[in-house]
Parts: C-alpha cells; structure tokens; sequence
C-alpha cells in the first residue's frame, strides 16, 4: 500500500513522519528531524535545510528563511539571478523532505498531508497546496496544525491504554491546543471523543519567534549604538548575525536563568567590526516580551469565549512549536487553567506525526479517528447596507468555526426593474465593514430582465482544505455563475471563471439589449433592505434611490472624480437615513 507522508511545513522549521504499523514516525531528516525553513544558493547548489541554516546567517542575501510569512502574497524573491515565487522556495523545502524521506526510508514519497496554521487564508491555503503541486508531490489533504497536534496526542494516550482517551470523561471533554512557533501563533480549542471537533480556532499570522528575537536584537543595537555610535538598524549582515545570537541566547534562557552574550565579530559597515558583551537574565527577557505573551493570552480568551467555555472546563492544555518550551508559557497558562494537564511530548514532532496519522486515515491504514474541522474565518458577501452610517455592509454566509465541509446559502435581492447584474463580493474576516475584511474573490452574475426585488441565490461552500467555490443563481431565471477563487491575483477578479448556465426556457434574448431603462446597479439589498424601500411611501423615494444607485455605480465605474462619487454617496446615504427614521416611527405607532 502506498503510504501518505505527514508534513508540518513551519515558518522557521518543517519535519516529515510516516505511519509504521500504525505508529507515526518523524524521519530522522538532517539528524534530529527538525529541518530548518531555509534555502541558501551556495554558487550554483541550492542548499535547504540545515546546511542552508548554517549559511543563511553569513549569507544572508542568497538565503530566504521565514517564507511561510509570504505564502498567499505575489511576492518576488531573489537568489543569485533568479526570482522566485513564495511557492517556488516552499516546494523546494518539500521536495527536499521528501527526497531524503527516500533517501533514509528506502520509500519513494508522492502523497502527502500537509498541515497550516488554522488561522490560515483561503490564499495562504491554496498557495501551500501550489507548493506541493510544484515539488511534484499529490497534495491529499490540507488540515490545521492545532487539530493535527490534538490528533497525535489522542494518539498517544490511546495507544498507552489511557482508558480516559477516548470517553473524555476523566482526562476532561476540552482541550487547548497552544501552538507558538517561529513565524505564527495560533490557539484551538478541541472537544475529544470518538470525534475531535475543533470548536473554535484563532490566533496571529504574525507573532511568534522571530518576534522575540527580534526584541533582544533590538536592546543589542541599543547597546551598540550607546557604546561605539554606531547604528545598524539597516545594516543587513548584522541584523543576520544578531539575530542568530539573540535566538541561540532566548533558547539558552529556557535552561538557565541568566545568559551572557558575547559576540565579537558583529559586522558593521566600510568592513569593520564590532563587539558586544552584555548580560540577560530569563527576568528581563521576559520583561522584554511581556506583551507578545499577552498578546497570546488575549487570542486564549478569546477562544475561550468563541467555544463558549470557561477555564475549569478544560481539561488539558496541549503544547506546540518551540517557544512552548520557554517556561513563561507554561507557567503564564497554568494561572489561567490551574492543574490541567499538559503532557509532555515533544511540541515540535506532534504536528508532523497527527498530519501521518491523517494520511493514514485517508489511506485507509487507520479509520478510528474522524476529524472535523471548522472555518477559520467567516466569509461574507457585500451588500447595500440598511443603516446610515455606510454604504455597504458584509453579510455572513457561513460564520468562522462552522465545521467544514459546508455549503450555506442565502437569498438577496435586486436594488432596480431591469438590473443588468449582480455583482458578488466575497469578503473574509469579521467585520461588518467591507474594508476591514479582506477581499477574497469576484464575480459578475448578468441577470435577465426583472422587476426590482428580484430573489438572487448566493451559495458558498467550504472544502475540507478551507477553499472557497461561489455560485450565484437568479431564482427563476436560471441565469447562474459560478466562482473558482484565485485570491494571489485580485487583479484579475470578476473576469475570469465566469461560467454562465442558461437553459434558455424563460429566457428573453432582448433582455441582454441596451434599453434605455435598464438599471445598472451592481448592488445587493438585504432582505432588511428590501423591505426599508419597498415600505417607501411615496414611488419617488425609491425612484431617486434607483437612479442614485446607478448613478454611483457609473461613476465609480469610469473612475469618476472623488468629488462627484462622495457626493452621490451623501446623498444616498441620507436618503437612507430617512427611510430607517420613517421605519422606525411605523414601529412606533404600532
Ligand atoms: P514553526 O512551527 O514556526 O516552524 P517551531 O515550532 O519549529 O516553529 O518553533 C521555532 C521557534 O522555536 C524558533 O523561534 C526557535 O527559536 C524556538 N525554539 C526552539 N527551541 C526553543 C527553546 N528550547 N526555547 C525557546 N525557544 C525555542
Ligand atoms: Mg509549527
């Protein structure tokens, strides 16, 4: 039978495990199995792992570590004379797990599961699965690092004949998955038993180790600057060779209590060098990160209030990535959740070996565990607002921490009589406002002609690896579309992968004709929406809205100039403002 492989593919490091007999494995790749994130071009040979760390730091200009930071970005990376895509460095880094995988096991690799952050994007998730197409590897599953942690350590207590494992009774329903790695913090909270459900998942794209680094970085340049005047903020290889010493002194300050660093040969510019020689204690390192930590613990409750749970229910506290080993962590959680338990296995293979256990779900090797896992954001699509304040609003389709897959739909309506199309926004994130979430894909839906009010169908589905599809159908025109997200490229929205379904039955070919009263709006109305013009007296109110809306949509169309489109957009707004007041005093005379 032809194995899946399990890779955790980190920011900072990446591990590759295997089921043998029914027991997930890390291959002891570069020795330890702990292979770092990093490629350095070493005259023609592309060097990955280790031996491209052990360059990086005096190379750091042919070297790129942290990509995972630019996965979902259309970011240019260059090494020697070739530019490179994010894509291109992380299928390098799986091409050459794989390729020793082979080389250690005797077993060519092809099928993998690849794990990300759970708080991943629709664009960071895609363009992980793209890596792994370009290592020429079959990508079989996408699934987050938390869950696939939460999975080994199931594993684990199942397989010591833990007999709480599975009834969750003794070693409690909930556990807390805290993952802090190099590059990304995320924090999940999982309800064990036969079924390991992720009932809420958040965290930080940008917070991790490299921060904490990065903070002693910052007090040795202080001490430079104070003691010879020199400023080397911008001075690439310095900040390369202190950022090696400032990370050998934070994993040093996990053992002991106190370090000195000591690095004579910091290079400073026009070739000279300089030294620095100071004392950290574990007490001043954490002064110094205080607020990262916190930063954490905000993403903890935060978590704890998405799942609904209070701390006492939780009944282990699950520990991955490398910094959990920094004793603050555990001792900062344990004042929040007391005695739960935090078992001791090791935080940086768990992910790897859960991802192996997946693989051998898929396979079919191992078929007790089933895995649910949720959204990690909630996708929306913009609408017309109903308020004053703005003019547009996100409606949710499926709210994060819906378990996946799932397919939600809602019905919306036409602004105007005749509306050409329909355009559908799909925004990912949290807030009500378009522009605080991010926009994630685009499509236009051309509509036969219609009354105003005309019922749109919007349907979004989540796969199990988190990607996006959008259909679009106006109800009882069978004019339909369809939406293939390529988020890396929102330039290219709303032209590409339009497929349009007609059967033609109600079809009226005159429908796609100019006629001089055909409403252009591109817009959506709530239901709420609906109802706020509909209920408008007098015909006129809504006549000017129509209009107006068109209007606003032309301009913003040609480019319009700012002042013309923010005055339609006043006058829209207190147009609707008027309609809320005439609502709200209807409900008061009732
Ligand atoms: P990622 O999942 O982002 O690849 P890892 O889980 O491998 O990251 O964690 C890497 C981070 O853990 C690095 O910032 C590294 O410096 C840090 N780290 C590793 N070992 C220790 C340790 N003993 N004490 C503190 N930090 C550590
Ligand atoms: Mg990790």
């Amino acid at each position: 039978m032809e194995k899946i492989y399990g890779i955790d593919l980190g920011t900072t490091n990446s591990c590759i495990s295997v089921l043998e007999g029914g027991k997930p494995v890390t291959i002891p790749v570069d020795g330890s199995g702990i292979v770092p994130s990093v490629v350095s071009l070493d005259g023609k040979n592309m060097l990955v792992g280790r031996k491209a760390w052990n360059r990086a730091a005096a190379f750091p200009r042919q070297s790129i570590r942290s990509v995972k930071r630019l996965m979902g970005t259309t970011e240019e990376l260059t090494l020697g004379d070739k530019s490179y895509e994010p894509e291109d460095i992380s299928a390098m880094i799986l091409r050459y797990l794989c390729d020793e995988a082979h080389r250690i096991g005797g077993h060519e690799v092809e099928r993998v599961v690849i794990t990300v952050p759970a708080y991943f994007s629709d664009a960071q998730r895609r363009s992980t699965m793209e890596a792994g197409k370009r290592a020429g590897l079959t990508v079989e599953r996408i699934i987050n690092e938390p869950t696939a942690a939460a999975l080994f350590y199931d594993h684990v207590r199942a397989s010591s004949g833990d007999a709480s494992a599975k009834d969750g009774s003794a070693g409690g329903r909930y556990s807390l998955v805290y993952d802090l790695g190099g590059g990304t913090f995320d924090v999940s909270i999982l309800q064990m038993g036969d079924i390991i459900e992720v009932l809420a998942s958040t965290g930080d794209t940008h917070l991790g180790g490299d921060d904490f680094d990065n903070r002693i970085v910052t007090r040795i340049l202080e001490q430079i600057r104070e003691k010879d005047g020199l400023n080397l903020e911008d001075h690439l290889p310095a900040l390369a060779r202190l950022r090696a010493v400032a990370e050998n002194a934070k994993i040093a300050l996990s053992r002991k209590a106190s370090v000195w660093i000591e690095e004579t040969h910091i290079p400073a510019p026009r070739g000279k060098n300089c030294t620095v020689s100071m004392e950290l204690s574990r007490e001043a390192f954490e002064d110094l990160t205080e607020d990262l930590v916190e930063r954490t613990i905000t993403s903890v409750e935060q978590a704890m209030q998405e799942a609904r749970l209070a701390p006492g229910q939780i009944g282990r506290v699950l520990l991955v990535g490398g910094m959990t080993r920094m004793p603050i962590i555990p001792a900062r959680l344990e004042k929040i959740f007391g005695a739960a338990q935090m078992p001791a296995v090791d935080p940086d293979l768990s992910v790897a070996n859960g991802a192996a256990i997946q693989g051998g779900i898929i396979s079919g090797e191992n078929c007790e565990q089933i895995l649910v896992d949720v959204t990690p954001h909630t996708l929306s699509l913009k609408t017309l607002s109903y308020a004053g304040e703005r003019l547009f609003d996100c409606v949710p389709i499926i709210p994060r921490n819906t378990q996946i897959p799932v397919t939600r739909a809602r019905t919306f309506h036409t602004v105007v009589r005749h509306q050409e199309l329909v355009q559908l926004q799909v925004y990912q994130g949290e807030s009500p406002e378009p522009e605080g979430n991010t926009l994630i894909g685009m499509t236009d839906l051309k509509l036969a002609k219609a009354e105003a009010n005309c019922p749109i169908i919007v349907e979004y589905s989540y796969d199990l690896n988190g990607i996006v599809h959008l259909v679009g159908e106006q109800k009882g025109y069978s004019r339909k579309t369809e939406l293939r997200i390529d988020s890396r490229n929102p330039e290219l929205f709303g032209s590409q992968d339009l497929t349009e379904i007609e059967d033609g039955e109600d079809e009226d070919e005159s429908a796609e004709g100019n006629s001089e009263d055909a409403g252009s709006a591109v817009n959506f109305v709530t239901q709420r929406a609906r109802t706020l013009i509909a209920g408008m007296e007098a015909g006129e109110a809504r006549d000017l809205l129509s209009s107006l809306l068109v209007r606003y949509e032309e301009a913003l169309r040609d480019g319009g100039d700012e002042g013309d489109v923010d005055e339609i957009e006043d006058e829209l707004l207190s147009l609707m403002e008027d309609g809320v007041e005439e609502d709200e005093e209807d409900d008061e005379e009732e």
